[in-house]
């Protein structure tokens, strides 16, 4: 059985205690075998290979509740036609070198027989939910469904739980609730087609509150903004306002009701089933996400600081979910990087500073979504978060609100899968090592093949 040693690290170990300084972490074939006090490196005579982590941090691999396009199949709960498998690696690459080990794929319509195949593929543990109940299938179908085979149509989440699905989820999304996917995709897709002009996602976003209002409603149309929209994005003279209230209508509301009534009924499946339920809460869910707190299955409210929220509205209706027992998550998003949707980290840090977090997740963000390791640094700096409680937030605690996400997986303790990740203190987004199974996956922050 082959041995490594990390030596000499500071250990933040995923339970969210003080770190612990200058240890050796000992790992036997995949697992964690000891942690002691750092010994002299000629100590270890017969071990296969001893990493000087000295200076370094290491924490536990992390586990990522919330992702898109980490599975061979449909992309997103609208059933969007399926990236290439070569995308679909790239994708998973990315989050390795972010220092994530396991991933939920939350694209919902993805069989268990492509799940394993990704899962074979990569490093990355990928792990499978379902979104596959009717009236989720109506939306996927009626807002896209482009990427929907036969196969995956059949494959309910019924099926899919007694396949190894963890979650159902993500139950509504972007693409079939109105949301980002509407804004960075369906709706600068359909503008161009029509003017040739291709629009940014925050001026789609833009026209779209302007028709529908944050909450989605045919009745907050308001023309005056929609001008406003049209002349930010440079569009006066090429659609009117009428257009854009069809285009806008025509893309959202046609799944949204489907999507909505989709939440009660995945929550009811995910209660039989024994599973949690993984929802997109925004501003247009945020109703019928209150609801199913209050039943008595395991709610994942997703993305808590989503960007149709005003902020004092995604601090209280968070601290209301958390009250009912619901796990309140935040996205990375493109908070910190991209900012094509996200104006900037003030949701997150109000949402750590109200201490509703529960765990963190990336989500797509268009395929822009920030590190992990990046929204803690920029957090713990700020003051909001502790690095223990947020390194837990996106290790131990999405284990244990997921449970089959990542069983022995989470946290850095003997008897563990040793999925570890070494990184720089000063700047913690800078991933030197990955550890997946016992086995060196990064070095000196690059991809190696075993
Ligand atoms: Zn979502």
């Amino acid at each position: 059985m082959r041995t490594i040693v990390l030596h000499d690290g500071d250990l933040v170990d995923g339970t969210g205690t003080d770190p612990r300084h200058a240890v050796d972490i000992v790992v036997a074939g995949d697992t964690v075998r000891e942690i002691v006090p750092s010994r002299p490196a000629d100590a270890y005579g017969t071990v296969d290979e001893i990493v000087d982590v000295a200076g370094m941090l290491v924490i536990p691999g992390l586990v990522n509740n919330h992702t898109h396009g980490t599975a061979y199949g449909p992309l997103f709960p609208s059933g969007h036609e399926a990236l290439p498998h070569e995308r679909v690696l790239a994708n998973l690459d990315r989050h390795l070198l972010e220092g994530t080990t396991t991933v939920l794929c939350v694209d919902g319509f993805v069989t268990a027989e492509a799940l394993a195949r990704t899962d074979e593929a990569h490093p990355v543990n990928v792990r499978l939910a379902s979104c596959n109940t009717p009236a989720c299938l109506a939306a996927a179908t009626t807002a896209d469904g482009g990427g929907l085979t036969a196969a995956n149509r059949a494959f309910t989440a019924r099926d899919a739980v007694r396949a190894g699905a963890v979650a159902l989820g993500e139950i509504g999304a972007g693409h079939t609730l109105g949301g980002g996917g509407a804004s960075y995709m369906y709706i600068p897709d359909e503008v161009e087609r029509r003017t040739g002009v291709r629009i940014t996602p925050r001026q789609a976003n833009g026209l779209k509150t302007a028709v529908l209002g944050r909450h989605i409603s045919a009745s907050a149309f308001d023309r005056d903004a929609v001008e406003e929209a049209l002349a930010g994005a440079g569009l006066t003279g090429s659609l009117s306002a009428e257009d854009v209230r069809e285009i806008v209508s025509g893309i959202v509301l046609p799944a949204f009701d489907i999507a909505l009534r989709g939440l009660a009924e995945a929550a009811g499946q995910a209660r039989e089933a024994g599973v949690p339920v993984l929802v997109h809460n925004a501003a247009a869910s945020m109703t019928q996400v209150a609801a199913i707190a209050r039943t008595d299955v395991t709610l994942i409210a997703g993305h808590s600081n989503h960007s149709s929220f005003e902020l004092r509205e995604a601090v209280e209706h968070a601290g209301r979910l958390k009250e009912m027992g619901a796990i309140v998550d935040v996205s990375t998003l493109d908070t910190f990087g991209a900012r094509r949707l996200t104006t900037g980290p003030e949701l997150l840090y109000a949402m750590f500073s109200a201490g509703v977090v529960d765990t963190i997740s990336t989500d797509y963000a268009g395929g822009h979504h920030d590190p992990i390791l990046l929204a803690i640094d920029r957090s713990v700096r700020a003051g909001v978060v502790s690095l223990p409680a947020a390194v837990a937030m996106a290790t131990a605690n999405v284990a244990d609100a997921v449970p089959g996400v990542a069983p022995r997986r989470g946290r850095v303790a003997p008897g563990m899968i040793a999925d570890l990740v070494v990184t720089d203190p000063a700047r913690l987004h800078h991933v030197a090592t990955v550890m997946v199974g016992g086995e060196i996956v990064v070095r000196a922050g690059r991809r190696v093949k075993a």
